[in-house]
């Protein structure tokens, strides 16, 4: 008896033990929200390393903003090569420029980081207005990314007056720093949204709203069902206004320096890359559904393109992936 009952705890412990380390990497579940990168990150994670995880990410989110990509921010890298028209950058800046670069060029100059000046003038974080036309056209003609190159440790600006600007593509970098930390950790799944950029990790399918562009943040027209990957929306409604009856937003022609007016309303990028998602579904806007599906199917990724008259295109396969949850849009596969 006694060796039985001795036995009996033994397997009680050991199934108590297999359940904490099972509990301990699958179970713990956490939820974090901040404010970055002008706009809401939101963080959720399964898995034992998940509050430890979540601090790291505000930090590198943060630091990634205020001391690499932001602008405005004195000490930034991206401040300090706009002030000095150029200068030495490190390897993982150096890897963002050359992956951009190659997007300007694939999409014939539609993606273009080079636009900050020109960007400026709109005010859309301020006082939005139509920008008087000469000061448009100046500030256009010391832009295109032709101008950027690199050399090594340098990044050469052919004109001082060009302004790298990585409004459409910092929160999809962020999302690549994002699983860069938690590749290596216990960390079973993880869904971290940078405002329109989110990053899926885990062993399972996803579900991912596209936005409805008509209405608030919580309100979706379609579903992307999606294993780990990055999705990235651009959107017109994220930053627009109103003049002499007309709509203007933040996404620009690098042709006109205008806002893109084509009919589309938002795109939606899925890829392995966070850059790339996010870069592309920016790319992807100005070019349009033609040739802005083309330039995805180049990179290997997925978009889908919703217009203003209710329809999302997409390529021939995609209902595999996607399912219209508002009835008033329609799918459109060519
Ligand atoms: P996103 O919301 O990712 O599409 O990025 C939009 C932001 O990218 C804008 O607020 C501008 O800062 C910048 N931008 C606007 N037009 C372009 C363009 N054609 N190419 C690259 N960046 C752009
Ligand atoms: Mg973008």
């Amino acid at each position: 008896m006694k060796k039985k009952a001795a036995v009996a705890a033994v397997i009680a412990a050991l199934i108590l033990a297999a359940f904490l380390i099972y509990d301990g990497i699958h179970g713990k579940k956490i939820s974090a929200d901040f404010f970055a990168m002008n706009t809401y990150v939101s963080v959720k994670l399964t898995g034992a390393d998940s509050d430890e995880c979540a601090t790291e990410i505000q930090q590198i989110t943060e630091s990634l903003d205020k001391d690499v990509l932001s602008r405005t921010s004195e000490n930034s890298v991206i401040h300090r090569i706009n002030q000095n028209g150029g200068g030495e950058i490190d390897e993982k800046v150096q890897g963002y420029i050359s992956v951009l670069l190659d997007v300007c060029r694939k999409s014939d100059g539609a993606f273009d980081f080079t636009l900050g000046a020109v960007s400026d003038l709109w005010q859309f974080g301020s006082n939005p207005e139509i920008p008087n036309a000469d000061k448009l056209a100046s500030a256009l003609s010391h832009s295109g990314h032709q101008k950027i190159s690199l050399s090594g440790e340098k990044l050469i600006m052919a004109d001082g007056q060009a302004v790298i600007d990585f409004g459409a593509a910092g929160k999809g970098i962020a999302l690549d720093e994002i699983k860069a930390i938690l590749s290596d950790k216990k960390i079973k799944e993880a869904v971290v949204s940078v405002g329109g950029s989110v990053l899926l990790m885990g062993n399972k399918q996803f579900t991912v709203g596209i936005r409805n562009p008509s209405g608030n943040s919580g309100s979706y027209i379609a579903k992307l069902r999606i294993s780990e990957s990055c999705v990235s929306t651009s959107g017109s409604y994220e930053q627009q206004f109103e003049q002499n009856g007309k709509i203007y937003h933040h996404i620009l022609n690098p042709k006109t320096g205008y806002p893109v007016d084509n009919g589309l309303v938002s795109v939606t990028v899925v890829s392995e890359s966070g850059i790339l998602s996010d870069a592309l579904s920016t790319a992807c806007f100005v070019l349009g559904y033609e040739k802005g599906s083309e330039l995805a199917k180049e990179f290997g990724c997925q978009a889908f393109f919703v217009t203003n008259n209710k329809q999302i295109l997409a390529e021939n396969g995609a209902d595999d992936i996607i399912e219209i949850t508002d009835n008033s849009y329609t799918l459109v596969m060519q």
